[in-house]
């Protein structure tokens, strides 16, 4: 039976749209299809705010993968982008996040799904409504439309990406 997935990619070193471009192709694959994207979105970052600003972007896949599986693939994934934990929630090539799987929720030591802090976070939640706004937390039943509602501050701005250049796009976005 497949899942669909929703998984969040940030950037914020170097090339950021080659890094979001790349993590998407090697994640793509037999068991792991990539079914669409959002936009791009360029976001401040949160908790450690001396560093680049971020570009987000969140994908919906279908998976035959359980959690854990598909946390390992993701992982195998950033280090194969030459990410390097030196710092948390410090700059970054490349972060995969698990955001939903399915109405699944996951409580272990190495995974928490839905992801413990997308519902405060703009930088998902913008990317998340635009993919599927109807869409519905497991745990508190509430639309992405409406958790988007509830987030206060952080500046995030859509990104309209042509080829490798970007331009800005409509405006700022909350
Ligand atoms: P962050 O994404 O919070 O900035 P990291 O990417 O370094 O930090 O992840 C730290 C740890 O978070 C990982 O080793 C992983 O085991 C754990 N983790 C827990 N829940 C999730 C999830 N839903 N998606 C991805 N990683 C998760
Ligand atoms: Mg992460």
């Amino acid at each position: 039976m497949s899942k669909t997935v929703y998984l969040g990619l940030g950037s914020n070193i170097g090339d950021r749209v080659g890094h979001l471009k790349r993590a998407l192709g090697e994640l793509q694959s037999r068991d792991l299809r990539l079914v669409r994207v959002s936009s791009l979105y360029e976001t401040e970052p949160v908790g450690l705010r001396e560093q680049a600003w971020f570009l987000n972007q969140v994908a919906e896949f279908e998976t035959e993968l359980f959690p854990l599986q598909l946390l390992q693939r993701l992982q195998r994934i950033e280090r194969l982008l030459g990410r390097k934990r030196l710092l948390l929630n410090g700059p970054r090539t490349i972060d995969i996040d698990i955001l939903l799987y399915a109405n699944a929720v996951v409580d272990a030591t190495e995974l928490q799904v839905p992801h413990p802090r997308y519902r405060e976070r703009r930088f998902v939640l913008e990317p998340l409504t635009e993919l599927n706004p109807k869409l519905r937390d497991p745990e508190t039943h509430q639309t992405m439309a409406a958790l988007l509602d509830a987030v206060r501050g952080q500046a995030v701005r859509r990104l309209v990406v042509e080829q490798a250049q970007i331009v800005e796009g409509q405006g700022v976005v909350g």
